[in-house]
């Protein structure tokens, strides 16, 4: 663990996945078969937006087969997420194809997303973090259907960790997208900024993918260079948390500022700012005198932001 993941473990979504992957068998389709058809298994259901939870209160994130397959989920179509250390129960992911107006109305189905779930109290952080697993590979798959080399329908192997193309034999692999995040500091005071898709009043860290050839500190330098016009020197990665947005990995970093004037040269961000201590405290504590607030703490912005005003990184 981090420093960061040890001073505050259990804030962050999506960082507590506890399940066994069972990696190793996941190539035994015979294994495979027998867990899916076990009567503790269940089965994670997703459209292509939203997450189907089971509506009575008490039960686990998932459905039974028996239900999956009712609602038009199909066998080959099943990703393994993996196994609870403790119960052994096993956990699957599908799709399930189904209109906004047919999900209305399903009768026993808590309609929900990801977003909405991590903002609330109800699910433990376990279950959070399967949630966001499942939902990555069922974007992948959902998007990933036929084979970039040759345009072939390919097939989902390996329990949904491969796909495979019957024409030309080329095998793909599910996408995770690395994003660096980072809190640029100059001594006391923080460099924050304001993309227009956020929500009114916050301000966070800037962030952007990563580009291939790339090490995360070049990263760092290059997409604050980019978004604010400032000059970035050292550079420290200090945490990560999965964001299933639909598969990204933020890679959680602190940097030193070399140049101080900010100048907004692309679209990335409305507005971009200087913020010493004392601001950043009432943008946390929701005294600012402007409205400006920090992103919620379900976010590595979040921890970053925290980490950095109490001394923590
Ligand atoms: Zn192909």
């Amino acid at each position: 663990m981090s420093a960061l993941e040890t001073a505050n473990a259990s804030v962050m979504s999506f960082v507590d996945n506890r399940l066994d992957r069972r990696a190793t068998k996941r190539t035994d389709t015979g294994f495979l078969d027998t867990l899916l058809n076990a009567p503790s298994t269940r089965i994670v259901l997703s459209t292509a937006t939203n997450l189907l939870l089971p509506a009575e209160e008490g039960e686990t994130v998932g459905h039974t087969l028996e239900t999956a397959l009712a609602l038009g989920a199909e066998r080959k179509e099943m990703v393994f997420l993996g196994q609870d250390p403790e119960t052994e129960r096993s956990y699957f992911a599908t799709t399930v194809e189904l209109e906004e107006d047919d999900v209305a109305i399903l009768d026993g189905f808590k309609v929900t997303d990801l977003r909405t779930l991590a903002l609330g109290p109800e699910l433990p952080a376990d279950e959070l973090s399967m949630l966001s697993q499942a939902r990555a590979l069922i974007h992948w798959h959902r998007t990933h259907r036929f084979c970039s080399r040759c345009g072939h329908p390919s097939q989902m192997v390996e329990g949904g960790y491969r796909r495979d193309c019957p024409s030309c034999e080329a095998q793909h692999f599910p996408r995770t997208d690395a994003c660096v995040i980072m809190l640029i500091t100059d001594g006391d005071r923080a460099l924050l900024g304001r993309p227009p898709r956020l929500m009114e009043g916050v301000y966070t860290t800037l962030a952007g993918f990563m580009e291939p050839g790339e090490t995360v500190e070049q990263a760092v330098r290059r997409e604050t260079l980019e978004e604010s016009g400032i000059k970035v020197g050292d550079v420290r990665l200090i945490s990560n948390q999965p964001w299933p947005f639909p598969s990204n990995l933020m890679i959680g970093c602190v940097g030193d500022a070399l140049s101080f004037d900010i100048h907004i040269e692309d679209d990335e961000l409305e507005a971009c700012k200087w913020c010493d201590r004392d601001e950043v405290r009432q943008m946390a504590d929701g005294t600012h005198p402007e409205g400006h607030i920090i992103p919620p703490s379900i976010s590595i912005a979040h921890e970053l932001i925290m980490g950095w005003l109490e001394n923590r990184i």
